[in-house]
């Protein structure tokens, strides 16, 4: 797919195979982080389940003591391989959807599946995966008229349907006129539900969720624009080139795939992991100005959502 809000539709520069973190690498980051408090670890991207041998990796992911492993994925494969990432002890998937409507959806990634990703999503519903988290990019003039839409896929199923605020990122296509602040997608939701929302609240969870009386599943709003989360959010980026970020939205990166290739002793790699954690910044800029995100050093692509 090459979504729009995420990436050119050209497409970029393929980075060399010999720069991307070898399986044992990632294992060894994880074995490593897992012994300093790292508990959930969460695979993204670009697209992680084209990456061969990806099932392989999550069950000796799985294998560490204490380790929970989780995916964020566009849906394509799953119909395939949703059993399989269920066996290998994936715990839960968050699935990205930004459209319901056939010709949208390939306006919007460049691909004409959308009937396949809901099959893959159908599918992860029936192998056990609960709850399934859908993550909807909100966009004025684009989606917008869908939001109830999505909503209703919480009445009978688990799914938690996630309304993210459309971010300007390096390389995509933000446009202000596009943007709809989460404040927004709640008054639309108040409006045409009878029900009132009721507010959930999970530690650390980076969106604002609602339960709603006779909905199997959830809401949430994800508000990374309108209202920070900075002060409850715990997460840190792995890139696939071996870069540790404390932010996605801020610059600064631990380079832990020369330290190992160098020769880098367990405790070597500990302290530098510690050492993103302790310097994650405070907060992030994104939308204290009208300047979109002057400080990003990475495109979305590179970093993974
Ligand atoms: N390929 C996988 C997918 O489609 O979910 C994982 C990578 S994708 C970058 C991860 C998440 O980031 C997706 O839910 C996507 O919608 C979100 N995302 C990407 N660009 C975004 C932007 N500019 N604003 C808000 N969310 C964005």
């Amino acid at each position: 797919m090459r979504c729009t809000y995420c990436m050119p539709a050209e497409g970029f520069d393929s980075v060399a195979h010999a720069n991307i973190l070898t399986y044992e690498e990632i294992l060894r980051i994880v074995r490593i982080s897992s012994q300093i408090g790292v508990k959930k670890f969460r695979i993204t991207g670009g697209e992680p389940l084209v990456r061969r041998g990806i099932v392989e990796l999550v069950k000796e992911m799985n294998s560490i003591d204490g380790v929970e492993t989780t995916f964020t994925t566009n849906g394509l494969l799953l119909e395939e391989m949703a059993e399989s990432l269920k066996g290998a002890g994936v715990k839960r998937l968050n699935i990205s959807i930004d459209s319901l409507k056939r010709e949208r959806f390939h306006k919007i990634t460049l691909t004409d599946k959308l009937d396949k990703v809901l099959r893959g999503i159908e599918k992860a519903h029936e192998v056990g995966f609960n709850p399934i988290k859908l993550n909807v990019v909100a966009i004025k003039g684009f989606n917008d008229d869908e939001i109830m839409d999505f909503v209703a896929l919480a009445k009978d199923r688990p799914y938690h349907v996630r309304f993210i605020e459309f971010m300007p990122m390096r390389e995509n296509s933000w446009d202000r006129d596009q943007f709809m602040a989460c404040d927004e997608i709640e008054g639309v939701i108040k409006n045409n539900l009878p029900q009132p929302l009721i507010a959930v609240h999970e530690k650390n969870s980076p969106s604002r969720d609602y339960s709603i009386d006779g909905y199997a599943g959830r809401i949430g709003l994800i508000s990374p624009v309108s209202r920070h989360f900075c002060d409850s959010c715990n997460r840190i980026r792995l890139t696939s080139d071996g870069h540790i970020k404390s932010c996605l939205l801020r610059e600064g990166e631990e380079d832990i795939k020369t330290a190992m290739r160098k020769g880098a002793t367990d405790e070597e790699v500990k302290f530098l992991i510690s050492r993103a954690v302790i310097l994650k910044g405070a907060g992030h800029s994104l939308g204290d100005s009208e300047t979109p995100l002057e400080n990003a050093d990475r495109p979305m692509t590179q970093i993974g959502g």
